[in-house]
């Protein structure tokens, strides 16, 4: 199991990666906002390449894949991607097949998508109508599903689980809290994701203290 940190759009980048190197996680996953996005259309993404560190992207709530102009720029960026790129699914049941041919339409062998807040039937649904892989968000899942439906459904759809987003929350809210401070069963989910040896990203976005947060989180999944 591989552990990424979010980086926090309205910090500088490169200060970002700094933090989650200073952190001990193995990677980081950049949200695309702001002077990434210039640094996209600049062409300077060399200077993000770091080896042995880990890059995924998030493609973020601000496109809308059925927004034309949205469309066309994240085509663009997709282009540029050479690693795991998170799109949010963010349509209901009945909008899937629309929202599956627009993301066969960005050409993207990167993208794998985020479910939100869908139930396991929903994302049972969505796996079999498309070849789309996800990015399990363990935390959007367990917001609205019972635990049983969430252990069941990534065990069983492991190889189409390509990468994880772990955060603590509560009961039938859309929280990103640090892991401990939520209804989680976090030794059995660490054990899970050790079994499934992933890219695992802490989505710590509501907090006061980000880095230490972000340390306490991770040592407590990496000891669990
Ligand atoms: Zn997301
Ligand atoms: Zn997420």
């Amino acid at each position: 199991m591989k552990v990424l940190m979010l980086s926090n759009p309205y910090d500088n980048i490169l200060n970002q990666i700094e933090i989650a190197k200073k952190l001990n996680f193995d990677g980081i996953e950049i949200v695309l906002e702001r002077e990434i996005k210039k640094m996209f259309s600049e062409g300077k993404l060399e200077i993000l390449k770091n080896e042995g560190f880990i890059y995924t992207f998030h493609l973020d709530n601000s496109y809308n894949i059925f927004n034309r102009k949205d469309f066309k720029e994240l085509k663009n960026i997709c282009k540029k991607i050479d690693s795991v790129a998170v799109l949010h699914l963010n349509c209901k049941k009945e909008l899937f097949e629309s929202f599956i041919k627009k993301v066969k339409k960005l050409r993207c062998q990167n993208i794998v998508i985020e479910n939100l807040d869908h139930s396991i039937e929903e994302l049972e649904y969505f796996l079999e109508i498309s070849d789309l892989n996800l990015a399990f968000d363990i935390s959007h899942a367990f917001s609205f599903n019972s635990k049983s439906k969430v252990f069941e459904f990534i065990e069983k759809n492991e190889n189409r689980i390509k990468h994880f987003h772990l955060s603590d929350c509560k009961f039938f809210e859309h929280s990103h809290l640090p892991l401990g401070n939520g209804i989680l069963p976090l030794k059995d989910i660490a054990k899970l994701l050790k079994k499934a040896s992933k890219t695992v990203t802490l989505e710590i976005i509501e907090t006061e203290i980000p880095e230490i947060d972000y340390s306490v989180s991770l040592n407590i999944l990496r000891s669990l």
